[in-house]
């Protein structure tokens, strides 16, 4: 298996996962860009948002559903936090496995560089 978040979610690659269930896997981005950066990634295989059809609405939902209780966990429900998806060169995505990074604990700037 070539791609790390499917190693990730399978445990074959390490990470610190602070949330999981059959659906999704979440840890810690290895470089952090806010003093909290997570990462919520479904268990399929999915290449990044272009690759999101009609019929995996619902599992995108559910991301967005893992990234506010991922937030509550770390304590970011009353400041606040960013959720980000990227796609492709211009959008500023390096792994091609669909991923949500959730970033908290500081104040963001807009717009996004
Ligand atoms: P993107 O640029 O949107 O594709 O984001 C990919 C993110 O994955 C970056 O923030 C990386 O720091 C992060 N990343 C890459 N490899 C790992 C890894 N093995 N464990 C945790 N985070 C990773």
């Amino acid at each position: 298996m070539s791609c790390v978040f499917c190693r990730i979610a399978t445990r074959q690659a390490p990470a610190t996962i602070v949330y999981e269930d059959e659906r999704a896997v979440a840890f810690r981005d290895i470089a952090p860009q806010a003093p909290v950066h997570i990462l919520i990634i479904p268990r399929e295989h999915i290449t990044g948002p272009l690759d999101v059809s009609e019929d995996r609405e619902a599992l995108i939902g559910h991301l967005v559903a893992v990234a506010a209780k991922v937030a509550q966990q770390e304590g970011l429900a009353a400041d606040g936090y960013r959720l980000v998806l990227n796609q492709g060169r211009n959008g500023g995505q390096s792994v091609f496995h669909l991923h949500v990074h959730l970033l908290g604990g500081r104040r963001m700037t807009w717009p996004p560089g």
